[in-house]
This record gives C-alpha cells, sequence and structure tokens, in this order.
C-alpha cells in the first residue's frame, strides 16, 4: 500500500525532499509526519482538500479538529477581509476584541472572563501558572494519556521537552485512584487540569461521575480545577462542562474558536481570572503581542456568532453519533475487532476489542492495522489521521458521511474481513 501511495504522490515527495533541506522531517509539526512522507495540501473549499498531485479528499483531519467551519465558510472569509483592509497591526484595543470576549462568556457558562492568547498550549500554561500563583502551592495533577499541548505531552511516554512544572499522575477516568491522589497531596496540589473526553489520548470521554468527583476533591482541599477544552469545546454548545454540568474553576480554549486563524483562550470564575486586571494591586502581568490580532478576534467572532448556532452545533454533532455508529455496524458486520469511540463531532477508530473506558485496553492495538487503514483511506480520497482520530467539519454532510461508510466498509472487506 505506501509503494502504491508513493507512486500516486510524486509531488508531495519532491516538496518533503526539497523542504527536508531546511525543516527536519519537511515540516514544522511532529503530528504532520507519517511514513513514507505526508501528502501536502495547495487548497482546500468545503470539506474538501486538494494536494499537490492533484487528489481531492474528503477531510476529516480538519486541523486536528480546529478546522470545525470547513475551508471557505462565505461569513468568516468576509469578516476576514473586511479587517485586512482595514489594517492588521493596530497596536491598541480594536472593535472585535470585547465583542468575541461576550460571545464565549455568553456561551460557556463556567466562563465569566477571560483573556485570549495564541494557542492552547499558552492557554494551558498560563492557565497552571494561575493556579499556582493563586493557591501559592507547586504542584498539578494531570491524567496519563492526556494532552495539553507542544510542551505538555503526557501522551504515549511523553516528551523529554516537557516543560518544568512538577506534574504528578492519574489515571483518566480512574475515580477512587484520582479523588486518594487529590487528597494525599493536600495542601501541595495548585491544580488537577483534565480534558473532559481525552483527545489526542483516543476520544475516550470522561464519565460524568469522574468530572464530578474531581470536582468535589478538589474542594474539597482548595486545589483549583482546569477543564482543557480546546478540543472538546465542539462538542457541545455550551462545551462539555456545560453539558455534564460540571463548573471547573478555569476552561482552557482554542483551535476553531478563532474562527481558523490561530488562537488560545483561559477563562473562569471572575474572581480568579480578575487578577489579570492591570489596574488592581498586584495584577499578574500576561503580555502577548499577537493576544488581540484582529484576523482571530474577527474570524473567531463571528464563527461563533453567526455560523456555529446552536442548531449548526446539535446538527454535526448528530451526524457524528451517526457516523460512529455506522462504522461501529461495519466492522460488526465485517467481523473485524475494533471499535470506534467518541462524541459527536470527534471520534477515534481503534483496533482493539471494545468496550474502551479508559486507555489501557489501547495497548493491545497492533498499530501496523490502523497504519495500513490510514494508507488505504488516503488512496480511497479521505483524509484522515493516522492515529485514526476523525473530526468532522459543519459543510461534511449525509452524502459526505455516506461515502465514507461505504470506503471504510469496503476496506474492511478488501483487506482485512476474517473469513468464515
Ligand atoms: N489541549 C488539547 C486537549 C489539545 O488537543 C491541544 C491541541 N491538539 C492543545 C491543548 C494544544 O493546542 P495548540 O496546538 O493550539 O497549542
Amino acid at each position: 500500500a505506501r509503494q502504491r501511495f508513493a507512486d500516486a504522490n510524486p509531488n508531495s515527495l519532491a516538496r518533503q525532499n526539497e523542504a527536508a533541506a531546511s525543516l527536519p522531517g519537511g515540516n514544522t509539526r511532529a503530528v504532520l509526519w507519517y511514513p513514507p512522507f505526508p501528502v501536502s495540501f495547495v487548497s482546500g473549499e468545503g470539506c474538501r482538500v486538494t494536494d499537490f498531485d492533484g487528489h481531492t479528499y474528503v477531510d476529516l483531519v480538519s486541523e486536528y479538529s480546529a478546522g470545525f467551519y470547513g475551508h471557505s465558510d462565505k461569513a468568516i472569509s468576509a469578516a476576514l477581509v473586511d479587517v485586512i483592509q482595514g489594517g492588521i497591526l493596530l497596536g491598541a484595543p480594536n472593535r472585535y476584541e470585547a465583542r468575541l470576549a461576550a460571545a464565549v462568556v455568553d456561551r460557556f457558562p463556567a466562563i465569566e472572563r477571560v483573556r485570549f492568547c495564541n494557542s492552547g498550549t499558552e492557554a494551558n500554561v498560563m492557565a497552571i501558572s494561575a493556579a499556582r500563583a493563586i493557591t501559592q502551592r507547586s504542584n498539578i495533577l494531570a491524567f496519563r494519556e492526556g494532552y495539553h499541548g507542544g510542551v505538555l505531552t503526557f501522551a504515549h511516554g511523553g516528551s523529554p521537552l516537557n516543560l518544568p512544572f512538577p506534574f504528578i499522575f492519574a489515571d483518566y477516568n480512574d475515580i477512587a485512584g484520582a479523588a486518594a491522589l487529590v487528597r494525599e497531596q493536600g495542601s501541595d496540589l495548585a491544580a488537577v487540569i483534565v480534558e473532559p473526553m481525552l483527545g489526542g489520548g483516543g476520544c475516550i470521554p470522561a464519565t460524568r461521575e469522574f468530572l464530578e468527583a474531581l470536582r468535589a476533591a478538589t474542594k474539597e482541599t482548595g486545589a483549583l480545577l482546569i477543564f482543557d477544552e480546546v478540543m472538546t469545546s465542539r462538542l457541545d454548545y455550551r462545551a462539555l462542562h456545560g453539558a455534564h454540568g460540571v463548573f471547573p474553576d478555569f476552561v482552557t480554549l482554542g483551535k476553531y474558536i478563532g474562527g481558523g486563524a490561530s488562537f488560545g483562550a483561559f477563562g473562569g470564575r471572575a474572581d480568579l481570572i480578575d487578577r489579570f486586571d492591570p489596574a488592581s494591586p498586584g495584577a499578574f502581568s500576561h503580555g502577548g503581542t499577537f493576544n488581540n490580532n484582529i484576523l482571530s478576534m474577527a474570524a473567531g467572532y463571528t464563527g461563533l456568532t453567526q455560523v456555529l448556532t446552536q442548531e449548526a452545533s446539535r446538527a454535526i454533532n448528530a451526524r457524528g453519533d451517526r457516523l460512529r455508529e455506522a462504522m461501529n455496524v461495519s466492522l460488526e458486520r465485517q467481523g473485524v475487532e475494533g471499535i470506534v469511540i467518541g462524541r459527536g463531532s470527534l471520534m477515534n477508530l481503534h483496533f482493539v476489542k471494545g468496550p474502551v473506558e479508559t486507555p489501557a485496553p489501547l495497548d493491545n492495538a497492533d498499530p501496523s492495522v490502523i497504519a495500513l487503514w490510514h494508507v488505504e483511506m488516503l488512496l480511497r480520497g479521505y483524509y484522515v489521521t493516522p492515529r485514526g482520530m476523525l473530526a468532522l467539519s459543519l459543510p461534511f454532510g449525509d452524502a459526505e458521511l455516506a461515502g465514507f461508510t461505504a470506503a471504510f466498509d469496503d476496506f474492511l472487506s478488501s483487506n482485512l474481513k476474517v473469513l468464515p
């Protein structure tokens, strides 16, 4: 399959080889590399992308969930053109920043005040640092296989470049274990950071009971609770904390909230975030040249207020639920050991026996099967992630759902079917 892939993509290969002279691996983002080399894109429209060799794919990577609005939303494009014509580096508060803040505060119930930055990683670094400064405590409890950004990576062994925060780790969805650690840490623990669904860790939803237990235990010990909703805020109109009715002290955001431009935000309880008010004595300083850049502010505001309506949010998440179900029906019918898990518009295919309610069963996966799936789906015209994560964008409709399901079924029967 890799040979067929290489033969079909000579221009992407040429780009890769040329780029590798100045960029190690040919690209700046670890996640975009896979063997033998990644396809490169020249353009996108709706939920489709076109590569250097002229193939068009239905896009189910959706920029690792940031591409929620698709590639050519008209309202967002118009807002971007409008601000570009008015000058993009104004160096002062601008006409979109406070409107985006108000839209974020209005939508997400745990966010009473918000501050903007440039990435989800930065949002988490700020929330963790604020929690340590506020509590005057040092330790941070995180979960194995969680992902909180390029410098806060714990999944699959993590990275030697992890920031030097004193992290301690618990197991995801293990209520007793996590609550015991929070209590044992007591007044040494500044914060617990958790994704309400493990995204990069395989789209494993937290149970509501798990999130409630973290809320109760942190309240008891005075640690702050941070929900990393950089990926999950798309799964409900009010983000997952709103869907579950569990309110953390801080919420971090990123990805699609910037309307497709670079973005991060951290927000939460007014009394905590107000510590950043420069007019108050002893205020925390928070700088960043591009924190309020008008491209992200305008695209984000337009997306949240004009595109991602309650109805659009409900529809795309219902479509994701249908896609997950259809893929699980295919796996069952073809007798292939595998399961698609997740919630709404975000899901992950795993070639292991279900159920998968914690990361542990994923250790049993044979990595060569998902790698075969990846290449075979690319060859069938579907752009998917090498690890099996799928993210829908708003333009992904019922026709694309039917086409993808048929291609997946064809892959299972042609490449993996267990013969009776
Ligand atoms: N937290 C989570 C849960 C994420 O999924 C990501 C990005 N994949 C980040 C943080 C980091 O965001 P960014 O890539 O914008 O720094």
